[in-house]
């Protein structure tokens, strides 16, 4: 689960972390309100939605007067960052920039460990630098019966910086930053960039969380900031009607029974070069309120372009969900082509019973597949 700049930012406060201060808003007028309330000259309008680059996407503005501070909030308040519109805007405290850098902690599976990640090449893309310049990123993985005392942060923190109060201030975050990362589950806590101010004192102008969400039974508070993007909204709805449901980007509308010809389903699209645009197992059941539903659920997907239905009929019989589908497509009302592939027990009756109807009828996974994509070119 990922939470904004502003609430990862308030985990920072309440560990000790520095950051400057910001206030919530909605609209410009509350904007111009907050700018006076934080009563300093320069200030940063910052988008707040669940995505990073923001600042290139144009939703990190300086402003130095009321009229500024408007006009930033009314413009990044009409932005749409990387598909999320932006509903809420922070305003905070300016700050002057010496250096910027990078300190991330999150799991690294290799190490089987939580690992450090910093950088004296923060601000920018951090992908790009660990890209073009490798040796500009530093990883430490962290023993979990040692964690991150004294003596490890200030080895660390000599990494980054020199000044005696610069390392003292380093090494205070890298371990209160552990010490959050640790207590709430993260799978991220992150700070790009991590700055050098004016005063030569090191601050956190940006914050970065997301968490383990098999952990969050186990924390009330992190659990009360969730806002499900659109596409999470519509796997949740999906999980109550009893679907195993993962929205993908592509075109072909899968509805497959067990979640091992789910997947082999999706891999089979790739393979023949087409492109599935969910993963979708509906369980055991030929229930045609099920289909009913799976359909709807697939449907609402403008991207879709073609249904498949594979089938594999155990338990389940072929000729049972072949009379779920006719009935569930009296109800279901749609132009889009549906490929269905049954076999197993009593297949052959299934088959004959689709015989003469609208469904693209196939016996082998392959032909299906090979259907299905071709109905997407
Ligand atoms: P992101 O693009 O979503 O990661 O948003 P950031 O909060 O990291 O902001 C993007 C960039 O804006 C930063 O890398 C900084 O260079 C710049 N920026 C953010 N806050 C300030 C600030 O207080 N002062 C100045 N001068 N630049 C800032
Ligand atoms: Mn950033």
């Amino acid at each position: 689960m990922k939470i904004h700049e502003y609430q990862a930012k308030d985990f920072f406060k309440s560990f000790g972390i520095p950051i400057f201060d910001h206030i919530v808003c909605k609209t410009p007028e509350e904007a111009v309100a907050a700018y006076k309330t934080l009563g300093v000259k320069d200030v940063v309008v910052k988008a707040q939605v669940l995505a990073g680059g923001r600042g290139k996407a144009g939703g990190v503005k300086l402003a130095s007067s009321q009229e500024d501070v408007q006009k930033h909030a009314a413009n990044i308040l009409t932005l749409t960052i990387k598909e999320y519109p932006v509903e809420k805007i922070i305003v905070t405290q300016a700050s002057t920039i010496l250096k910027e850098f990078y300190a991330s902690y999150t799991i690294d599976r290799n190490t089987k460990s939580v690992i450090l990640i910093i950088s004296a090449e923060g601000g920018i893309d951090i992908e790009e630098v660990a890209a073009k310049t490798p040796e500009k990123i530093l990883t430490f993985s962290i023993d979990p019966f040692v964690g991150v005392p004294d003596y490890l942060a200030r080895k660390f923190a000599f990494t980054l910086v020199s000044e005696p109060h610069q390392v003292a201030q380093l090494a205070a975050i890298l371990k209160d930053l552990y010490r959050l990362f640790v207590e709430k589950d993260a799978s991220l806590a992150e700070i790009n960039p991590l700055v050098i101010d004016g005063d030569n004192n090191l601050v956190a102008l940006d914050a970065k969380m997301t968490f383990d969400d098999n952990a969050l039974f186990r924390h009330p508070d992190v659990l009360q900031l969730f806002e499900p993007t659109p596409e999470e909204r519509v796997e949740a709805d999906a999980k109550s009607k009893g679907f195993s449901y993962v929205h993908l980007d592509g075109s072909i509308g899968c509805m497959v029974n067990g979640a091992g010809l789910a997947m082999g389903t999706v891999d089979v699209i790739h393979l023949y070069g087409g492109t599935p645009a969910n993963f979708l197992d509906i369980g055991g059941s030929s229930n045609p309120q099920k289909i009913i539903d799976a359909m709807t659920l697939l449907l609402n997907d403008k991207s879709v372009k073609v249904v498949l239905i594979n089938i594999f009929g155990g338990i389940t019989r072929c000729d049972d969900v072949a009379n779920g589908l006719i009935k569930a497509f009296q109800q279901v009302k749609t132009n889009i082509p549906v490929v269905v592939r049954l076999t197993g027990t009593n297949e052959k009756e299934g088959r004959e019973i689709l015989k003469d109807t609208d469904f693209i009828v196939a016996e082998s996974m392959e032909e299906a597949i090979r259907s299905a994509v071709s109905q997407t070119n």
